[in-house]
């Protein structure tokens, strides 16, 4: 137990058995970069655009996303994921009866696709001029279809690596189609959560159904976790069940690859896997996705 413990005080994750499991950092910007995690997961870049007027522009863009890579060169940056749900004043957006279920994430280019080339394109300058390769991801991907869009078009922005998250329970469904189009998939166990289990993310009365333990979400968890093994592709999970130590075993016993969360989660979660076997990890796992429902 000492040996573990010992382990697990800092480096790569991995379970106690050797198996690694990429332990990263989601961040909101460079001011959230904290030791301990192998990377950042999850770049959350809508807070460069929240509570403004006008949009970012190009070169104030470069410079944020530059700060961060000289630190992390292969961060993961996540395009804007805005809607009527989450209000950026710029977009202009008309208020909608259910925006959960409208604008939201990657469909806000349906109306404006110059605010993803922007972003791309600051992306790809600012990875030049740090000589970093950062990988990029859209929000709130739905389909095969929107995943090979997304990546022909940080393609032509001159971004090598792309994937999408998994957060909108039809993506999952068809995870294996989406990952052909793109090189890793995040899944995002908040929003998938909520759209699985058709309950508002923000509401009170409806933390049981929006526990990540749920066996539904799990298997959700479990098809891109197969999918990802079956091609050979990375696929990881950046939402708050990434950062509970009682969870992370789980995840990573239904074959997620990396784990992305709050830095201050991470030596907990580093903790609970350097006590188990990846064997150990699949038997909670198996117990986990058949669990009865009270
Ligand atoms: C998620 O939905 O799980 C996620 C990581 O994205 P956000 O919490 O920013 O919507
Ligand atoms: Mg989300």
């Amino acid at each position: 137990e000492d040996r573990a413990r010992l382990a697990a005080g800092s480096g790569p994750g991995r379970t106690a058995d050797d198996h690694p499991v990429k332990l990263l950092a989601n961040i909101g910007s460079a001011a959230d970069l904290a030791p301990g995690a192998e990377g950042v997961g999850l770049f959350r870049t809508e807070f460069l655009f929240l509570g403004r007027r006008s949009a970012p522009s190009f070169d104030e863009q470069v410079s944020a996303y530059a700060r961060v890579f000289e630190a992390v060169p292969d961060a993961i940056v996540r395009t804007l994921d805005a809607g009527t749900d989450k209000p950026l004043p710029f977009l202009g957006l008309d208020a909608e009866p259910n925006p959960a279920l409208g604008i939201r994430g990657l469909r806000v280019d349906r109306l404006m696709p110059e605010v993803l080339d922007t972003q791309l394109a600051a992306i790809a300058r600012a990875a030049r001029a740090t000589g970093a390769r950062p990988s990029v991801m859209a929000p709130m991907v739905s389909t095969p279809g929107e995943a090979a869009r997304f990546a022909e078009r940080a393609a032509k922005a001159g971004i090598q690596r792309v994937g999408v998250m998994i957060e909108v329970p039809a993506a999952a469904l068809l995870a294996a189609e989406v990952l052909a189009e793109v090189d890793f998939l995040s899944i995002g166990t908040n929003d998938l959560g909520q759209y699985a289990f058709a309950a508002d993310r923000q509401h009170p009365g409806l933390a049981d159904l929006l526990d990540p333990r749920q066996p539904a979400l799990l298997r959700l968890v479990r098809l891109c976790a197969e999918a990802g093994l079956a091609a050979g592709k990375p696929v990881g999970v950046c939402g708050e069940a990434a950062g509970d130590p009682r969870l992370a075993p789980i995840l990573v016993g239904l074959g997620v690859s990396s784990l992305s969360m709050s830095a201050l989660s991470i030596p907990g979660v580093r903790a609970a896997l350097a006590e188990r076997t990846l064997d150990d990890c699949r038997r909670e796992a198996r117990a986990a996705v058949t669990r009865k429902e009270g």
